[in-house]
């Protein structure tokens, strides 16, 4: 319904390259040493998956959100951490560009990116302000022509891997988050180091880690956006980002789908494949409705995101929804494999602990719910 002929052949070229490329042994691997494959990563930044939403003047597709869902969902059906390379760059870490950088930045920062040559981070949370993000402490003080930053940036997705972050301090403390500004750093700037990697329950292989900021030198160009716009740039970015783990989730959930599906036909007990009780077949009734719901939520918010109509609630709905429903899935999905779905060797295990933080990270659904429920009950 929400969907052209281009649009599906977007999602088979991202399907046919996740099966491909993303193999048992590759994802194996990512475990074990909790490293990505750079080659891989080049293989989706050429396939364009990696700047499949970045406009063509830096050197993206300039694809519409209903590609970047479809490339999402695919990706993540197969890998939840490999879906995370892809929706960086379009959302988290590429949106404050798009929305607040100058030509000049946009060119230096988002193209050797979106290439698969350097990577950026962002970086928001603190120890002391997560979902309060605006209660954040890191400060920015002006020195001449360029700014000192202090302060703890915690749980920040590819932090030791990246060359850049965009890191969010209070230029002016008097003014809560209408002091708040948008800096790009440069990793490799004295008194920038990263704190030991997290050691996660999933979506290992894509390192996370907290940013310390010891007196770092910011030139002032460095400045994304005007002074005191910075929260406004992380909320937006935020806004319309979150629909990435939306799509991310229906992409764990059908992976988790598939094979609870597939272990159902295949596994016999009391003489019958264990698909012809009933316990198990509504189970996976259940889930398939749930899941189509929750698709359909998405895709929603991605077309009117492409028809620019007001996606902020559709997009906070479709994230609550399908992260809550991805998890039910993944856990039902284990359940359906019995002890089997506790062993490493089985694909659900994986996908049961790599959804676990999608109800968490990029808002949770408790802060989705005060969204949408702000929206509803406005003054
Ligand atoms: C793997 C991973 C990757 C991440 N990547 C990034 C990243 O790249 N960049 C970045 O900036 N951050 C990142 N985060 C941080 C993430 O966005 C935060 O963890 C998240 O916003 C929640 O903040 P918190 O952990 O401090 O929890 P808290 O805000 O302390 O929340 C704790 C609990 O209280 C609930 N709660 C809080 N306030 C309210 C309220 N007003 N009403 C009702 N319930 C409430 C929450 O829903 C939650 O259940 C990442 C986190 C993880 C785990």
């Amino acid at each position: 319904m929400y969907f052209t002929e281009q649009h599906e052949l977007v999602r088979k070229l991202a399907g046919d390259f996740a099966e491909k490329e993303l193999t048992k042994e590759i994802l194996d691997q990512v475990e074990e040493t909790e490293t990505f494959p750079e080659e891989i990563l080049g293989k989706m930044a050429n396939a364009g998956f990696v700047g499949i939403k970045v406009p063509k003047e830096y050197g993206g597709q300039g694809a519409d959100a209903r590609s970047y869902v479809l490339v999402m969902e695919e990706i993540a059906r197969v890998s939840g951490v490999a879906s995370i390379y892809v929706s960086s760059p379009n959302s988290l870490s590429g949106g404050p560009f798009l929305l607040s950088g100058t030509e000049e930045q946009k060119k230096k920062y988002l193209t050797p990116v979106v290439r698969g040559e350097k990577k950026v981070c962002f970086a928001l949370t603190e120890p002391g302000a997560g979902s309060d993000a605006g209660g954040m402490t890191t400060a920015a003080e002006k020195d001449g022509d360029d700014y000192i930053l202090n302060g703890r940036k915690t749980f920040i997705t590819m932090a030791p891997l990246a060359d850049w972050a965009v890191v969010y301090a209070k230029t002016d403390r008097t003014k809560g988050t209408k002091g708040i500004s948008a800096f790009v750093v440069d990793m490799k700037l004295p008194g920038v180091s990263c704190g030991k990697p997290e050691n996660k329950m999933g979506v290992i292989g894509c390192a996370t880690s907290d940013i310390i900021l010891d007196n770092v030198r910011v030139s002032g160009e460095d400045m994304l956006g005007e002074e005191g716009k910075g929260f406004i740039n992380a909320m937006k970015t935020l806004d319309t980002g979150r629909l990435g783990v939306a799509a991310q989730s229906i992409g764990v959930a059908r992976g988790a789908l598939d094979e609870a599906i597939r272990y159902a036909k295949e596994r016999k007990q009391f003489g019958r494949r264990i698909a012809d009780f009933q316990a198990i077949s509504f189970m996976i009734a259940d889930m398939a409705t749930k899941l189509e719901a929750a698709k359909n939520m998405v895709y929603k918010a991605a077309y009117l995101m492409d028809t620019h109509q007001d996606a902020s609630m559709a997009a906070s709905m479709a994230k609550y929804y399908a992260s809550e429903v991805c998890n039910e899935i993944a856990a039902k999905a284990v359940q359906i494999h019995g002890g089997y779905g506790f062993i490493k060797d089985y694909k659900v295990e994986r996908m049961y602990r790599d959804c676990r933080v999608f109800t968490i990270y990029e808002g949770t659904s408790q802060v989705q719910q005060m969204v949408i429920a702000g929206k509803l009950l406005k003054k």
